[in-house]
């Protein structure tokens, strides 16, 4: 019998290897992945340098252990780099492997912009453990860090490299931190507590050039200032890994097209976490994954099972101002209504009825969480 195969081991490719061995122990299971394929919990990596963890305090298990905790064959640094679903086969660097099902958990790749300047290539990205080693030992011994992009990530690591000393100015083409999640009075809470940790904001403008400066690396804005710092990281979003299934003719869109199912256009291959568009949403976030990876894993045990979401409320690990975001839907009709005061911000997004849609809390807001995320609509129901 074929086994069914799950390409990835973040932590949509470990979570539904581990519902599945909680409903069937025997089907032979095969994981493939392009890195090393140990389990780690990617959140952890923007909150984890100011601390000064090691890349080996982060990862939790090594391949060996999830093989034997997984009774799987977990395939490390081995690449798919085709899939051909009428012959039910992936294809290895030198090899073809048959499944029975396939599971799609590639992930997503961090967005680089187009910058000028000669030394535009040494921008870094932290988006697995092998990034967050390279960046832990290139800013070894160094001062300043420029962090391109505002968002979630972008705050969490500003707040997490200031905590451990770095000089940190955070660059944003919007005039707000966390533009596309906190409504302008929640930016501000968290604008002005990153910056009482010593985050210089560069908010309105983007880096058009990167140039050596020497050991130093010289940023230009279009806005025309000029500033020099020894590491740059990048974190402006994320665009989904598609190509592998555009390749095989199977639809895509954003993300991997997949149904509540979780099946792809072709009903023997399965996608979830990054790489996926379940139902239309594209949502990069941890507990997505394990809703999907308990529906997929009773399908694939043989009971067809769709995936609803609940409301998931995102924490933000910035705790110079805890922050607990749950987005409107894109299509949501309504408006912010906000409170504040000096030691929270809370943000409540209604419709005309007063129905809750969203919220953002800042500051001692976020102790409103636990009533108020009862309150909410699921995301998809
Ligand atoms: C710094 C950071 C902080 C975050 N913090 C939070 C947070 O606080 N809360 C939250 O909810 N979410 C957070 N997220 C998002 C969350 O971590 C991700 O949604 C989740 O980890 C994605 O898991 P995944 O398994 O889908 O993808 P990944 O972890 O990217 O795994 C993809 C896997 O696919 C493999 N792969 C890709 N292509 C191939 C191929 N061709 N052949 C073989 N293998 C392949 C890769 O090697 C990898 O093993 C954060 C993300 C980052 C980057």
């Amino acid at each position: 019998m074929n086994p069914i195969v799950i390409v990835g081991s973040g932590l949509a490719g470990y979570n539904v290897a581990r519902e599945l061995r909680k409903l069937d122990k025997e089907t032979p299971l095969t994981l493939i992945s392009a890195d090393s394929a140990q389990f780690y919990s990617k959140p952890m990596l923007s909150s984890a340098l100011g601390s000064g963890k090691a890349p080996e305090a982060i990862a939790m298990n090594t391949a060996e252990q999830m093989n034997a905790q997984l009774n799987a064959t977990i395939r490390a640094h081995v690449r798919v780099t085709a899939i051909e679903p009428a012959q039910h086969a992936v294809h290895l660097y030198q090899e073809t492997l048959h499944y029975s099902k396939l599971v799609l958990a590639l992930g997503a790749d961090q967005i680089r912009l187009t910058i000028a300047g000669n030394a535009a290539e040494r921008v870094m990205t932290v988006n697995d453990l092998t990034d967050y080693t390279q960046f832990r030992a290139t800013i070894a011994g160094k001062e300043s860090i420029a962090i391109i992009g505002g968002g979630l990530i972008g705050c969490e690591f500003a707040n997490d490299l200031t905590s451990g000393g770095f000089k940190v100015s955070v660059i944003d083409i919007a005039p707000q931190p966390l533009s596309r999640l906190l409504p302008p009075a929640g930016a501000a809470m968290m604008q002005s507590k990153l910056a009482a940790l010593g985050v210089e904001w560069r908010l309105g403008t983007s880096v058009t050039s990167i140039d050596s400066a020497g050991e130093k690396l010289r940023l230009t804005l279009a806005n025309g200032e000029t500033f020099e710092v020894d590491v740059v990281l990048s974190a402006v979003g994320l665009r989904p890994r598609i190509a592998l299934a555009q390749a095989a003719g199977l639809k895509t869109n954003r993300g991997i097209v997949v149904a509540r199912s979780l099946a792809t256009s072709d009903p023997d291959v399965y996608a979830l976490g990054d790489c996926a568009e379940v139902a239309g949403l594209v949502l990069p976030y941890v507990m997505p994954i394990m809703h999907s990876a308990r529906a997929l894993a009773a399908t694939l045990a043989g009971k067809p099972t769709a995936v609803s979401y609940p409301a998931m409320p995102v924490l933000v690990k910035t705790p110079a101002c805890p922050t607990i975001v749950s987005p409107p839907a894109a299509e949501a009709k309504g408006e912010w209504i906000v409170t504040a005061d000096a030691e929270g911000v809370k943000s409540l997004y209604q419709d005309v009825t007063g129905k809750l849609l969203g919220f953002a809390l800042n500051g001692k807001a976020t102790a409103e969480r636990a009533t108020l995320t009862p309150q909410l609509p699921p995301v998809l129901s």
